[in-house]
């Protein structure tokens, strides 16, 4: 039963909003939502600031930006669409495939926005569980493929996790996948990874028109509060992706923040590789702990607490360190500023001596 004066789809009601990481309170470090700490790039506050446009509607395609990657990837801008952030084309992308009866299948624990655009299209969830140690488990993502399954999301690095697919496993992964069951490899995270065997799932676009890669300008590229993202596939998908789409959603600063930041590779590259050696860094000091912290290939690292997740959190917030919670589960912590290193590794410490493994 809810409040609602009105008769809604009982399946919402049932569901919680997409929860944000809260503010931080004063003197504690925000690392519940996996954003990057450096300022704004000049050269992408200016391009923001100078495209400020009130009673215009932006280009609704976004295709300067679309260029601009069709460019940088050597595809067609075809094979290119953008969406505010790409939280919203999976939303679109789950809309084009999925409908009533129909199943949806990601590995899981993963990106929690996953179950609600599932949801929403009246289709079904079929969550595989991850392996212990956090990884995602592709053979037994096939065991679970029926003939009602309209899409596979597989998300690498993992969030919140960490852990990433591999190339030569995925593409063992594709050679059995229906080639008419959609594949969206979500890389949200991919600019954070240094193991040089990772999957990068643009490299297979050419080999399966089924598979479709989703990336953002939210993370690495800092401009999670322009929501720009973006997929890249074949050309039908792309359009049919883009007739679900809400229009005119990516404003003309956020198009313009875009095509600035992809114009400063070098700051972005020394932004990224700061941020993963801070990660492999605190990763060591919590395993030296004893935390055993799975394989972190993207800017957060995962501490499993089961039971104790939500005591440990508190210890964190105490300790002046605001980290996401997945109550029952595990604890995903943000890296980012160098400053929050010893608060944290301070709290976590305090958090294993009174909740040891
Ligand atoms: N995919 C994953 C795995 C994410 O973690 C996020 C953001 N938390 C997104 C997609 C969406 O990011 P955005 O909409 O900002 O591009």
């Amino acid at each position: 039963m809810t409040d609602a004066p009105v008769k809604l789809r009982a399946e919402i009601l049932a569901q919680r909003a997409y929860q944000q990481g809260k503010p931080a309170p004063a003197n504690s470090f925000k690392l519940s939502s996996n954003e990057v700490h450096f300022p704004p790039l000049e050269s992408v506050q200016k391009a923001v600031t100078e495209s400020v446009i009130t009673n215009r509607y932006p280009d609704a395609s976004a295709a300067a930006v679309r260029e601009a990657l069709a460019e940088h990837y050597g595809v067609n801008a075809e094979n290119v669409i953008v969406g505010a952030g790409s939280v919203s084309l999976l939303y679109q992308a789950v809309q084009a495939a999925a409908s009533v009866g129909d199943e949806v299948i990601y590995p899981w624990r993963s990106f929690e926005a996953y179950p609600g655009m599932v949801t929403l299209t009246g289709a079904t969830s079929v969550p595989v569980a991850l392996r212990r140690d956090g990884t995602t488990d592709l053979d037994a993502v096939l065991e679970v493929i029926t003939d009602r399954t309209r899409l596979i999301i597989v998300c690498t690095p993992n969030n919140p996790t960490g852990p990433v697919l591999g190339q030569r496993e995925f593409e063992k992964f594709m050679e059995k996948v229906p080639s008419d069951l959609l594949v969206i490899a979500d890389e949200a995270y991919i600019e954070f990874v240094t193991d040089p065997n990772a999957l990068n799932a643009t490299r297979l676009l050419a080999d399966y028109p089924n598979l479709v890669v989703a990336r953002t300008f939210s993370k690495a590229y800092g401009l999670a509060g322009m929501r720009v993202g973006y997929m890249l596939g074949h050309p039908e998908i792309m359009r049919a992706f883009n007739t679900t789409a809400i229009p005119f959603l990516i404003s003309a600063q956020a198009q313009a923040a875009a095509l600035a930041v992809m114009r400063e590779p070098e700051a972005i590259r020394q932004r990224v590789n700061e941020i993963s050696a801070r990660r492999d860094e605190v990763r060591r000091a919590l395993l030296d702990q004893g935390w055993p912290v799975p394989d972190a290939q993207a800017n957060f690292v995962w501490l499993p607490c089961g039971a104790q997740t939500e005591a440990v959190a508190d210890i964190l917030r105490e300790g002046g360190i605001i980290a996401r919670a997945f109550p029952g589960d595990g604890i995903r912590i943000s890296i980012a500023e160098e400053e929050s290193v010893t608060p944290l590794l301070a709290a976590c410490w305090q958090a294993i001596e009174r909740y040891p493994y």
